[in-house]
């Protein structure tokens, strides 16, 4: 059965909320500030807009999904992704967090190429990019799902810790997916509209961006997060910096981060600043003998970055035992 467009919001449980959040890598909402409208997009971009966020146009049939979960406190969609659409395929990036959001989504790529959705790709596991495959059903037909194999099995095995029942048909979705090879670059042509989707890791054991060139534009997944900090639970932060540095380009792009509001080349730099103080903090720790959680204590984001949200203190304190861990010490010294 198909869930509804309005499940989400109202029909999650508190304790489902919080076991999204942990799933999702957000961490909990408690106490966290609010989200200011950030955006320096203009408002003449957006094509859609509610409580769970907004829709940019960034070229021809190209559009941004942008959530805005802690403005209203609508987890619809939760993550950001995208809708590209040439004339034979229509693509959306990332699932969202239910049914719901990527129903939504679906919809909203319908009003805009005048086709339901025929392809989807979730760019990795977490539970907020991942949990709405189902949702893209409509009748009797389904998208072409698009994942790497080690996403893939992250899911499966992620979907095996959930405690609510799940639609069989989302395990046959995820078993039936396209595989994107880990190595290399897959070129997709929607019909008239070309797109790289290119293979990464550093954000989790496997990541993948979609590119586009003229408009330039990266749909960055979760490698990139933009005024939020970073939740580092399963990165492994040299890929990271690795896979930042090279997505970056010379020329003007947008960058559609994992969170946040759009990225420009600035915002993009500021967040390797980050993660660069990150690593300095967590070497220096190391050198020194001191915990991860006492150089957390200490550690301060860099001046440029000031405003930008964190929502769990211990944050920085994964962010840094992420280094210890790569580097095969203990976190706590
Ligand atoms: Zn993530």
């Amino acid at each position: 059965m198909i869930p509804t467009t309005k499940l989400l919001a109202g029909a999650l449980s508190r304790r489902q909320v919080m076991h999204l959040a942990s799933a999702s890598g957000l961490g909990l909402f408690a106490g966290a500030t609010r989200l200011q409208s950030a955006s320096r997009q203009s408002q003449s971009s957006r094509v859609a807009e509610g409580s769970w966020g907004r829709i940019e146009k960034l070229g021809e049939g190209i559009w941004s999904v942008v959530s805005t979960p802690l403005a209203q406190d609508d987890w619809t969609t939760l993550c950001n992704g995208g809708i590209v659409a040439g004339s034979e395929q229509v693509l959306v990036i990332e699932s969202f967090a239910g049914p719901a959001g990527a129903r939504l989504v679906a919809q909203q790529a319908r009003q805009l190429s005048g086709r339901w959705p025929t392809d989807v790709l979730v760019t990795h596991y977490h539970g907020d990019h991942a949990n709405g495959l189902e949702g893209f059903v409509t009748g009797d037909s389904r998208p072409e799902i698009w994942m790497t194999a080690t996403t893939r099995k992250l899911i499966l095995e992620a979907d095996g810790r959930r405690d609510e029942s799940l639609d069989p048909v989302r395990k046959e979705m995820l078993e039936g997916a396209k595989l994107i090879a880990p190595e290399g670059v897959l070129q997709l042509n929607l019909g008239g509209l070309d797109l790289k989707i290119q293979p990464r890791r550093g954000h989790t054991a496997s990541d993948v961006t979609v590119e586009l060139e003229g408009p330039s534009i990266v749909f960055c997944g979760d490698l990139i997060w933009n005024q939020m900090f970073p939740n580092f639970r399963d990165t492994l932060p040299s890929a990271l910096s690795k896979s930042v540095r090279s997505l970056r380009r010379e020329a003007a792009t947008t960058y559609v981060p994992g969170h946040g509001p759009l990225a420009t080349g600035a915002d993009v730099a500021r967040f390797t600043e980050l993660i660069d103080s990150v690593e300095a903090t967590a070497r220096s720790a190391i050198e020194s003998g001191t915990p991860a959680a006492e150089a957390a204590a200490e550690f301060r984001l860099p001046e440029a970055l000031e405003g930008w949200h964190l929502f769990r203190e211990s944050y920085f304190e994964i962010a840094i035992g992420s280094w210890f861990k790569e580097l095969g010490l203990d976190p706590a010294g």
